[in-house]
């Protein structure tokens, strides 16, 4: 189960301070199984490198640039990444998609560069609501997921995170239910076996879209699904815990 919380163009360093200051007293003391990872803005990396250090909370980023280094303004590469002990990078967000003209061409040479630096990408893929509604979401997931994950090795598949989110129910306040996730998670984890030959249960594939620690006991419960990208929820330290919590009590064997 992984638990990640992608904070988006929200905190100044003293606000990060103060929001994993109290992730960590939060969960002081507390066995945990989960995967925790928040995802600050570059700007915070390093303030939050710093208190997570010893701590078993995982550091991840928004977004990277594949090329290593060179001439290219404003751009962030993995190894400046992996230098603050970043382990997860977001990629193909759909904001980054709709804003920043993300293609999934850039986001498979994203992954590429991600995984041959031994990190884990967390893909995001997801369909629009009108999308959904001509009756062409899993076209569309498919269509992402061959792009995407284009000459990818089986190799790679362990270190790879999958996240379903569907375009319609990000920062909406409106979950998908739980048999379109259901349907949409088996399907997903049906087409990724048949592209590199493993089984769902070695599939991370998380679910986003309006996860609160009120719906999160129903969505984290489906066996489909293997953990949560939390965009707003994630910025309220209880909130983030409380839905931790109820993370631990669905941890499927
Ligand atoms: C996200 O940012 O990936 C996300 C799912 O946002 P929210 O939880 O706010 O819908």
């Amino acid at each position: 189960m992984i638990i990640a919380g992608n904070w988006k163009m929200n905190t100044l360093p003293n606000e990060a301070e103060e929001l994993v200051r109290n992730i960590l007293q939060g969960l002081q003391d507390k066995k945990f199984d989960s995967e925790i990872v928040v995802c600050p803005p570059f700007t915070n990396l390093h303030t939050v490198s710093a208190l997570i250090t010893g701590s078993k909370i995982k550091l991840g980023a928004q977004n990277c640039y594949y090329e290593p280094k060179g001439a290219f303004t404003g751009e962030i590469s993995i190894p400046m990444l992996k230098y603050f002990d970043v382990e997860y990078i977001i990629i193909g967000h759909s904001e980054r998609r709709t804003y920043f003209g993300e293609t999934d061409e850039i986001i498979n040479r994203k992954a590429r560069a991600i995984l041959e630096k031994n990190l884990k990408p967390i893909i995001c893929i997801g369909e629009t609501l009108s999308e959904r509604q001509q009756g062409k979401t899993f076209e569309i997931l498919f269509n992402q997921l061959e792009k995407c994950l284009c000459d990818l090795k089986v190799d790679d598949s362990k270190n790879l995170v999958i996240a379903y989110e569907p375009v319609w129910a990000i920062g909406t306040g409106v979950s998908a239910t739980k048999e379109q996730i259901e349907e949409a998670h088996n399907k997903i984890k049906n087409h990724i076996q048949s592209m590199f030959g493993i089984a769902h249960d070695d599939i991370v594939l998380q679910y986003g879209g309006s996860v609160t620690s009120d719906n999160s006991e129903e969505i984290l419960s489906i066996e489909s699904v293997n953990g949560a990208l939390i965009g707003g929820a994630s910025l309220k330290s209880d909130v983030f815990l409380k839905i931790i919590e109820i993370a631990e009590k669905t941890i499927k064997n």
